[in-house]
């Protein structure tokens, strides 16, 4: 057992969550996202989760919705995407982000900008502006 911590110790530890096979959750203890989670991002966010922005995901950065140094983990449920620029305004007194109920991302100005209005980006999810509109989700 000692051998094993001791060998464990330099590792990268990874935990996939499975439900009957389906793959649920990814967390490591790296700061940085794996090659994993970034595919799982372009599933999720398929592009830059900042409002009204266009970038796609193959140009985007990874942003930890809350910051890395309060919850000290990268789980594929604290991770968006960022395009540089976007992600470059997310910093201490100026934009913060948040994860919605329903896992989408959303981006809260500084009270300065439009009274802190909060909102997500519909660029990349053209499907949920016509849920947005009455149209029923699949299977209803
Ligand atoms: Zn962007």
């Amino acid at each position: 057992m000692n051998d094993v911590i001791r060998l464990a110790r330099h590792a990268h530890h990874y935990l996939a969550v499975f439900d009957n096979g389906k793959p649920l959750a990814l967390y490591h203890t790296k700061r940085l996202a794996s090659s994993g989670q970034r595919i799982v991002l372009y599933a999720k966010d398929r592009g830059c989760s900042a409002p009204g922005c266009g970038v796609g995901g193959y140009y985007c950065e990874v942003h930890h919705v809350t910051d890395y140094a309060h919850c000290g983990t990268t789980g594929i449920d604290n991770l968006t995407f960022a395009c540089g620029p976007h992600h470059r305004l997310l910093r201490p007194g100026g934009w913060t982000t948040r994860n919605r109920a329903n896992g989408d991302t959303e981006w809260i100005p500084p009270p300065h900008l439009d009274r802190g209005q909060p909102r997500s980006n519909t660029m990349h999810h053209p499907e949920k502006l016509l849920r947005y509109l009455g149209e029923p989700e699949d299977g209803d």
